[in-house]
């Protein structure tokens, strides 16, 4: 029988998990399934034990449930430790073990795929949920030279950056007059078509030269990236990031690390 894996979210219809792991596996050989499982929002552990029972060996966690995979978890990594959110379920290895893989999947994508080392940087997240508080750890490992972030509420900016020594945090009109090399847009702004509320003139000064401009939304064009294209800035949608995020979280499962190239290639428009 093959290994069974899956993909628990809600709503979870729309993910290209099930697509991306069906290439990796055909690509390594892997003899695995990989479904997607809407859990209803007040059921999440009894979906996830109803997939152990049903064989499942490991799975994905998406929105709204990585704080609640992280507290369904008996043992979990330093990296899903410090997010204190676990995106990648180990089931067929005694008690569930968590991880988190999206910290790497977007220094990968910034790193490897669009060959923008981040040592020495400045780096702005915006948002402080759930993907802010999944990728700050991987961002201060490589190496950046100052990590902000910056978000609508600004005691949630507060309280993740107090988990980060070394990260600032501030509101949308701290950021007034400053300038970064990356900006990270991990806000959900560009789901309802919204621009992150950035002070007046931000455009002309929020952007160092050659600065990158990140959106982890993607497969969609959003207010965030038109407006950084305006300030003429280079600009990169989130299909890396859920690729190599993806490829982590098949190596946690399988101890197979599937090439990116073909599957981004076929995510990412250029
Ligand atoms: P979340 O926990 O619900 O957090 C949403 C964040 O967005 C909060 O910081 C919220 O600010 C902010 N926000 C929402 N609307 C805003 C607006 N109009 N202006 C400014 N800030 C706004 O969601 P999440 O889990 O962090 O996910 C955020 C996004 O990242 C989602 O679109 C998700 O799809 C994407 N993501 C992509 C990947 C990938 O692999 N590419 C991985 C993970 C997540 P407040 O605190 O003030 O409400």
């Amino acid at each position: 029988m093959s290994a069974r894996y899956a993909v628990i979210g809600h709503p979870v219809a729309h993910s290209k998990s099930p697509w991306i792991h069906a290439q990796f596996a055909r690509a390594t050989g892997q003899d695995m399934v990989y479904e997607a499982i809407e859990a209803p929002l007040d059921a999440f552990a009894r979906t996830v034990d109803a997939f152990r029972t049903g064989d499942g060996r490991g799975a994905n966690v998406t929105l709204p449930f990585k704080a609640q995979a992280f507290a369904y978890c008996r043992g979990a990594s330093e990296r899903a430790v410090a997010a204190r959110a676990v995106n990648t379920l180990v089931l067929d290895r005694g008690e569930p073990w968590g991880d988190n893989t999206d910290g790497v999947g977007l220094v990968r994508d910034l790193e490897v795929n669009l060959a923008f080392p981040l040592s020495g940087r400045r780096v702005l997240v915006l948002g402080a949920g759930g993907a802010a508080q999944g990728v700050l750890q991987a961002l201060q490992a490589a190496g950046v030279a100052r990590l902000v972030v910056v978000n609508r509420t600004v005691e949630r900016a507060d309280a993740l950056a107090a988990r980060f020594p070394g990260v600032e945090a501030c509101g949308y009109p701290g950021l007034a007059g400053r300038a970064f090399d990356v900006v990270v847009n991990a806000t959900s702004a560009g789901l309802t078509g919204e621009l992150p509320p950035f002070p007046t003139g931000a455009i002309g000064t929020l952007f160092a030269p050659g600065a990158l401009a990140y959106d982890m939304v993607y497969g969609r064009e959003t207010p965030f990236l038109a407006f950084a294209r305006d300030a003429g800035v280079r600009t990169v949608d989130g299909s890396g990031m859920l690729v190599e995020q993806a490829a982590e979280s098949f190596f946690v499962w399988r101890g197979v690390r599937p090439d990116t190239r073909a599957v981004l290639a076929a995510l990412r428009p250029r």
